[in-house]
């Protein structure tokens, strides 16, 4: 294929064999979150770029060096959302519904855009299930994010191959206090320091604790730490997060390296990083921020959330073979029909069973065929059943009832009856 016809690089066709463990997966968590209590939010995909300044920051790896930016025909400078905070903080604030100190417990699901180098679960288009609390401070909520992803990985059965990561950033105060410490430490270790942590010193020194560099990784095994800096406020406020924890039974390692590569963070910052994916670890990530939303121009208001990669989580059931053998299944019945009188028989047929078990994957035959023919395509598409309207079955009025699958003897069953015996064969989801 010539050049031109193909994707951008980092960028991915979800193909229809891999549509079914993306639905499970999504499907999964709405359901989750549903029963939380959480409400669906949507936002565009396209924000004005200052937007995402100001809320991500401007010295951050996302604002600096991976957001998609452009000008439209106004003139005006737009961004594909690189991540969902900022379009959300910003709905919330346009449309007044955190106002008052109403809360709301939002999630949202859909592409985010970063020009990264792409890599096995790090792509230029991906997709993110992310969830916003706002108007709650106290550390039940931050447990309650994390006490959900637990339920999930349960559910997914990948409890075992994650880790959760635990750290706080405190209160502004108490950061900027421990801000101060750190660049005085590492300033009189300047020389040893990586040329990328240099200049993060200036610009965010709090971001040099993230290096992967190893010389400056050793000078970081002697510098203060966070957790020495926090504030009464910031450690009863962690001390309730990890007490909840306890109190669930979810197991946690305390990071203080953990500082995530947003500004925006305060108190509690987790990670649920996994083994399983080479570099690419980190599949769940988050925090509170409770000074965002006044930055960006809102009345003080305190929020907590995370997001989670959906490329990175299918990888994961994938490589551990994981998938349901349910869901691979997408067809439950096909009907086959031998000549036109059966042919229109069985259109009806099909609309009556439908009206009657609307959850039914039924598949009528499409394009005719011979007998031989017909029965390759119901058995290629994993049907259970075959269901066969031929002329003595015309006749008779009934239809062929052939299991596909295993043992079973054709049978034959009248019209009327075919959708109370469906009802009683396959398990409708
Ligand atoms: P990383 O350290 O892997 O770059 P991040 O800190 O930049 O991640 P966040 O902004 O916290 O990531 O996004 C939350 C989650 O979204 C990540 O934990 C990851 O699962 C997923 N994610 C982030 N960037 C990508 C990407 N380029 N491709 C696929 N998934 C991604
Ligand atoms: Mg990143």
């Amino acid at each position: 294929m010539s050049k031109s016809l193909q994707a951008i690089r980092g960028m991915n066709d979800i193909l229809p064999e891999q549509t079914p463990l993306w639905r499970y997966f999504e499907g999964t968590v709405a359901r989750l979150l549903d029963n939380y209590g959480y409400k669906q939010i949507r936002m565009p995909i396209v924000e004005f770029t200052e937007l995402f300044k100001r809320s991500i920051g401007e010295v951050t790896d996302i604002v600096e060096k991976e957001m998609y930016t452009f000008e439209d025909r106004n003139g005006d400078s737009l961004t594909l959302r690189p991540e969902g905070t900022a379009a959300c903080v910003r709905a919330v604030l346009e449309h007044g519904i955190t106002g008052g100190g109403q809360v709301q417990k939002l999630w949202y699901i859909g592409p985010m855009f970063r020009h990264e180098r792409p890599q096995k679960g790090r792509y230029r288009q991906f997709h993110q299930i992310g969830l916003e609390v706002f108007n709650l401070d106290g550390p039940d909520i931050d447990a309650e994010l994390i006490i959900m992803t637990w339920r999930l990985w349960g559910e997914l059965g990948i409890r075992d191959a994650v880790k959760l990561e635990l750290n706080s950033l405190g209160t502004s105060e108490s950061r900027g206090r421990y801000r101060e410490a750190l660049v005085e430490y590492l300033s009189a270790h300047h020389d040893k320091l990586d040329e990328d942590s240099q200049r993060r010193l200036k610009t965010n020194p709090l971001r040099v604790l993230d290096t992967k560099n190893a010389d400056t990784q050793a000078v970081l095994v002697d510098a203060p730490k966070m957790a020495d800096y926090l504030d009464d406020e910031s450690r009863a406020h962690f001390e309730g997060l990890k007490a909840r924890l306890d109190a669930v039974g979810i197991p946690y390692v305390l990071n203080p390296k953990l500082v995530r590569g947003l500004d925006y963070y305060s108190k509690t910052v987790f990670e649920w990083v996994t083994d399983k994916l080479g570099a690419q670890g980190t599949v769940c990530a988050g925090g509170r921020y409770d000074g965002l939303v006044e930055q960006m121009g809102g009345k003080p208001t305190t929020g907590v959330g995370f997001a989670m990669g959906i490329e990175r989580l299918v990888l994961m059931l994938e490589t551990l073979e994981l998938i349901p053998e349910e869901i691979s299944r997408q067809v439950d019945v096909y009907l086959c029909a031998f000549g036109e009188e059966a042919e229109l028989a069985g259109l009806a047929l099909a609309e009556r069973v439908r009206d009657q078990l609307p959850n039914l994957r039924l598949q009528v035959n499409a394009g005719a065929g011979s007998f031989k023919s017909q029965f390759k395509k119901a058995d290629k598409s994993g049907a259970l059943y075959a269901l066969i309207l031929g002329d003595d079955e015309m006749a008779q009025q009934v239809v062929g009832f052939k299991p596909l699958r295993g043992q079973g003897e054709q049978q034959s069953i009248a019209w009327d009856a075919l959708a109370a015996h469906l009802a009683t064969c396959v398990v409708q989801g």
